[in-house]
């Protein structure tokens, strides 16, 4: 039994093939851990044209999808099902998505999507089906599939045993709730650039405190709303003061 069920409803099941299909995603697939049906949910539609949208009542611009086609599906879905899954439909209108919200929902065995198109949904579809609403960022895309191929290629990286040995997901910025620290190979020296010294000296003790230290640097420089809400030793306090004191000598 894979580890998790993805359900995914959408007008465009062949923009998934090529995500599906490739690297992590496929082996995760392929080692039976993960689990994805792509449901056009235009076969739900129950007219001779199997219409899925319509006009806005009120009148204005675009086409609103309709309701039936996409409960029909998701009651489709969940009858061979115990417990319900979250639903989560992909919204620019939606809270933002964050690692943190890819852990939460790595804790599931099911999620379902759907992906919108056109001007958007009919808002019973959010009011009465839906249990979760996500934006991947503030712009907005043509439809909901984009969105959904990266909640569910970040909430995949974390289920245990997707990952091998070449990529860890313990380290990866916003994991700890800092950026991550810079990564060297070989060569040692190139064109004159030079990897730092400790990162050669095989000294893993000041290998772990220079990356704390420069994941903590890179955080302060880039993005320092992150520092309020991660948990700093007395150690990473002096550090940043550091830092800040570096800036107030400079200023
Ligand atoms: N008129 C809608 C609005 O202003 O909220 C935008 C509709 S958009 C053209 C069509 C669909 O793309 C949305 O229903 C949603 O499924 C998806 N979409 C677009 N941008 C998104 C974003 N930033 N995050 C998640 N989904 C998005």
């Amino acid at each position: 039994m894979a580890k998790m069920r993805f359900d995914v409803l959408t007008l465009f099941p062949e923009m998934f093939h090529g995500f599906l299909n490739s690297s992590i995603i496929k082996r995760a697939h392929e080692k039976g851990i993960v689990q994805t049906n792509l449901v056009n949910f235009r076969e739900f539609a129950k007219d001779r044209h199997r219409t899925v949208d319509d006009t806005p009542y009120g009148g204005g611009g675009g086409m609103v999808l309709k309701p039936e086609p996409i409960f029909e599906a998701v009651d489709h879905l969940l009858q061979d099902v115990s417990d319900r899954p979250p639903i989560v439909l992909m919204s620019p209108q939606g809270e933002p998505f964050t690692q943190r919200k890819a852990e939460a929902l790595a804790r599931h065995s099911h999620l379902i999507f759907i992906c919108g198109h056109y001007e958007g949904y009919d808002e019973r579809i959010r009011q009465y089906l839906c249990t979760e609403e996500i934006s991947i960022g503030d712009y907005v895309l043509t439809g909901g599939e984009l969105p959904a191929m990266v909640v569910m290629d970040s909430v995949t990286r974390l289920i245990p045993g997707v990952l091998g040995n070449e990529v860890s997901a313990v380290t990866d910025s916003f994991s700890t709730g800092l950026l991550e620290h810079p990564h060297y190979t070989r060569p040692a020296e190139y064109r004159g650039y030079r990897v730092p010294e400790v990162l050669l000296s095989g000294h893993h003790r000041n290998i772990e405190k220079w990356r704390r230290q420069e994941s903590l640097r890179r955080t302060w420089e880039r993005r320092p709303d992150l520092l309020k809400s991660v948990e700093l030793t007395p150690e990473d306090k002096a550090f940043l003061q550091s830092l800040e004191r570096v800036q107030g000598k400079r200023e």
